[in-house]
């Protein structure tokens, strides 16, 4: 249904002078108004990390508005990640994403930030005697990359000596992990995003989408406006957003994960490897004088404004003190955010079927951040209906595996 505006955009891209005749409409008017309603190429829903790039890489070639219904974008799931590029972690097409996006992160656009996007950190997997076969499965799912070895009790406690002792009979040591600097990727694709003339509204929920004739006719706190094309990255509101707009929901389910902030005991090693349950019970992270620590939970729960429990506090405490040589005293502070999955645990990309320009940009669970360079443009060339990026599908990435049409009800 959606070829008709593929075939606008290719009609657009194919003119002759792409850049040159966008470039004109933008300098002529970044926005048209018809009958007093405000109308753009696209409305992306949503100021997190996924809605801020693929806002960015569509500005390249479109009139994008982007809606948040907070003060701040950036306030929910985006805001309160353990920021780490973890390249071993995740289902199958989440590490594609994730390889394709280490080009970016390690040499991002001139201009996008001053800051060092990565800083390398170390992932340290744990594994007690009665976790081996976990470990062994991990390790034939990563395979060959050089970056990752097995190691033993001694290279564990070596790698991470606030373990107590008797703890962890073997692991897996990952040294193609890094810190990411969120806030500088989230900032960076903002800006790119206004500087190619994109507009962010701020406390501007969406309230109503409704189709009338080619556009999807939008409602929000900041007014009215009319697009042909509605991206839906609405994070954990994503199936909420559907339902407003009549299209069918593809089963997204928030789930709440808790992260505390305590004081890391003196001479521990804020370089220190982030630490992890094999079996994703725990995990530690340094952060300078400080350590992130969280139980792994996974609790579902509405899309909300999601706060940490005291009996997941609890939980994480006990857990850590198991693990490791510590005690918590205090702790410093402590939120929770959630991670969306639908069944498979792979995002949903991919224009909903029923429905003429409603694109789904969602369900990127644990990995929103590390796959958002990847992910935003490949979202993007597929809204624009160009090629796939060949360096995603490289990868081994199958846009089958991310597609809506997945989620379908078979038989
Ligand atoms: C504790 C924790 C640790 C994590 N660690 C990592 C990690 O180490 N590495 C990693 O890659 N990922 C990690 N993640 C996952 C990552 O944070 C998410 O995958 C990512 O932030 C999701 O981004 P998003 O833009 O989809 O969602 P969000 O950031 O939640 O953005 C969605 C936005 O949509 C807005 N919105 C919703 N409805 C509407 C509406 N009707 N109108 C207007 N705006 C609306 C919301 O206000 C929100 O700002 C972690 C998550 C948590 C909670």
């Amino acid at each position: 249904m959606h070829m008709q505006l593929k075939f606008r955009f290719h009609a657009i891209r194919n003119s002759g002078s792409v850049g040159q005749r966008l470039g004109n409409e933008f300098q002529e008017s970044r926005v048209t108004t018809v009958q007093n309603r405000r109308i753009v190429d696209i409305a992306v829903i949503g100021g997190g990390i996924a809605g801020a790039s693929v806002a960015a890489e569509l500005a390249k070639h479109a009139r994008v508005v982007l809606f948040e219904m907070e003060s701040q974008p950036g306030y929910h799931t985006t805001g309160r990640s353990a920021a780490m590029f973890a390249p071993n972690y995740g289902p199958a097409p989440i590490r594609a994403l994730t390889r394709a996006s280490a080009a970016y992160y390690a040499v991002p656009p001139e201009g996008f930030t001053n800051v060092p996007l990565l800083t390398r950190r170390d992932v340290l997997l744990v594994a007690r005697a009665d976790q081996l076969d976990a470990l062994d499965a991990l390790m034939e799912e990563v395979g060959q990359d050089p970056n990752t070895a097995r190691i033993d009790g001694a290279a564990v406690r070596e790698a991470q000596p606030l373990l107590r002792e008797g703890y962890g009979v073997a692991g897996m040591l990952d040294q193609g992990g890094s810190d990411i600097d969120v806030a500088a990727l989230h900032a960076g694709y903002l800006r790119a995003f206004k500087a190619l003339g994109g507009e962010v509204l701020t406390n501007a929920r969406v309230v109503s989408l409704e189709r009338n004739g080619a556009n999807w006719q939008l409602e929000t706190a900041q007014g009215q406006i009319d697009a042909p094309i509605v991206v839906n990255a609405a994070g954990a509101w994503a199936d909420e957003v559907a339902a407003l707009a009549g299209v069918g929901q593809i089963g997204l389910v928030p789930k709440r994960r808790t992260a505390l902030m305590v004081a890391a005991p003196e001479g521990s090693d804020p370089r220190g490897p982030l630490t992890g349950d094999i079996g994703e019970k725990f995990y530690l992270k340094p952060d300078g004088a400080r350590l992130l620590i969280s139980p792994e939970d996974e609790i579902p729960s509405p899309a909300c404004d999601a706060q940490p429990d005291e009996m997941d506090i609890a939980i994480c405490i006990d857990q850590i003190e198991t693990a490791f040589d510590l005690s918590v005293r205090r702790i410093e502070s402590k939120w929770a955010g959630l991670r969306s999955f639908v069944a498979d645990g792979v995002p949903v990309a991919g224009y909903a079927a029923e429905s003429e320009g409603f694109y789904w940009l969602a369900g990127q669970g644990g990995y929103g951040i590390q796959t958002a360079p990847a992910l935003s443009r490949y979202a993007a060339a597929d809204i624009l209906g160009q090629e796939l990026p060949q360096d995603i599908l490289d990868q081994g990435l199958d846009p089958a595996d991310l597609g809506p049409a997945r989620l379908l009800p078979t038989g």
